[in-house]
């Protein structure tokens, strides 16, 4: 059986990214726009950032050498609001009157604030020296043309949108998403939108794993429920691969007589890298892949990689967290670190564990100013409980080999995002 550290080292050295490029639109924020698509490519400003020397303040655009003897007062050529280009010179003992962002007027190398002066109708008293050079923001202080603002392997979040704006950037070359089929196996499970009938449970899985797919950046597509039959599941299985590149299932990877999935997956012909990981909740954990075959959808011969989690609802999204994720991070293209983030906390409640596994006990996170505190959510912490769960902001690791933290001990946390 592999520790959780080996599996994740397993699972990163079978996870090739994707690096297939296509265009994102950068305006069309009704079809989702850009948000949340990897860069293929670096972003380089074709402009100067500022594009030209402008005011930092409401004020008044002078030649520094006329005002270091204050007060001093100058006449008033012209006004340059925001947006407009300025029409004069300012000579010896001239000022402009300027406003937040204006372009600076020739002649003129310093602005006074509003604020340290007095206006008549046409001139302007000054009554403190300023620095020469003061209160302008000079032409390519910030970027120069050619620079580069944003390296490929950026994932776009709303202010990298603003970064590409600026840049006039609006086709944006991203890689495809990845796309992960999602397959729930067993016959007790229905549809949310399905009756009850004696012993069935309804199949959460499908959507708690569709939701966590495209919260990772790609595509999920809901392959829907199979019954634990041989057959059911390797067409199912058989199928689901022609679609995507990933494909997670859930249930169906214990030992029990309806447990088919590493059976199926063997007949298909894939290679099973893990059976098992020493972790709790989630040890049952198939992870294989598949040589690529030629599809109608795709030209590369990309190896698909499959995920087979345990079918326990706390079970599968740890399994998620733990290690599906981080392999989409990597498959998106993404800039690593692509492993969940670990932070160090203090206990506030004990944890305990059996000492066996590596333990993932869920709770909340909290940062505060002392640093992070990790708290066990109340009541049982057992398979499918799944109003605790959802309030859980961060899994607090018991290592193998130990049985208890107590509380006011540090503990590592694996953050969830
Ligand atoms: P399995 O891994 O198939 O043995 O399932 C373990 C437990 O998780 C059983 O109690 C199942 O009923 C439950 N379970 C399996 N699949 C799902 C699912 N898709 N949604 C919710 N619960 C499930
Ligand atoms: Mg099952």
């Amino acid at each position: 059986m592999f520790s959780a550290t080996e599996a994740e080292r397993l699972i990163f050295t079978l996870t090739a990214p994707i690096c297939e490029v296509e265009t994102a639109s950068l305006t069309h924020v009704e079809e989702g726009g850009c948000l949340g698509r990897v860069l293929a490519a670096p972003v380089t400003s074709s402009l100067d950032f500022p594009h030209w020397d402008n005011s930092a303040m409401d004020g008044y655009a002078v030649r520094a050498a006329d005002v270091q003897t204050a007060p001093t007062t100058l006449s008033i050529i012209e006004e340059i609001p925001a947006g407009t280009a300025p029409t004069k010179t300012v000579e010896a003992n001239q000022a402009a009157r300027i406003l937040t962002g204006a372009m600076m007027p020739a002649g003129a190398d310093t602005v006074v604030m509003q604020e340290e002066t007095e206006r008549s109708a046409e001139a302007v008293t000054i009554f403190q020296g300023p620095q020469p050079g003061a209160l302008v923001r000079k032409l390519g202080s910030l970027y120069r043309a050619g620079d580069e603002l944003l390296s490929a392997g950026r994932v776009i979040a709303p202010a990298e949108m603003a970064i590409l704006a600026a840049a006039q950037q609006t086709q944006v070359q991203v890689y495809r998403r990845p796309r992960v089929a999602i397959l729930s196996t067993g016959s007790e499970l229905v549809r949310p939108d399905q009756p009850l009938g004696a012993g069935q449970i309804v199949d959460s899985n499908q959507v708690a794993l569709a939701a966590l797919v495209s919260q990772a950046g790609a595509v999920p597509i809901s392959r829907g429920i199979v019954e634990d039959d041989r057959s059911a599941v390797k067409s199912a299985i058989a199928a689901a691969l022609t679609q995507a590149d990933v494909v997670i299932s859930t249930g169906g990877v214990s030992v029990g007589d309806y447990d088919y999935v590493d059976d199926v997956l063997e007949e298909l012909g894939a290679t099973l890298h893990i059976r098992a990981v020493a972790v709790k909740p989630g040890k049952p954990l198939t992870v294989a892949d598949f040589d690529g075959a030629p599809s109608e959808t795709e030209s590369s011969l990309r190896k698909k990689l499959y995920f087979g989690l345990p079918g326990n609802p706390a079970s599968a999204m740890v399994g998620f967290w733990r290690f599906v994720g981080p392999a989409i991070a990597k498959l998106s293209g993404r800039s690593g670190p692509w492993a969940p983030e670990f932070v160090q906390a203090q206990a506030i409640t004990a944890l305990t564990a059996g000492g066996r596994r590596e333990t993932y006990l869920w709770g909340t996170l909290t940062q505060t100013n002392a640093g992070y505190i990790f708290g066990r959510a109340a009541g049982l912490h057992n398979s499918g409980n799944l109003v605790n769960l959802a309030n859980t902001t961060g899994l607090g690791v018991v290592p193998q080999g130990k049985t208890k933290i107590d509380a006011g001990s540090a503990v590592q946390v694996l953050k969830i995002r």
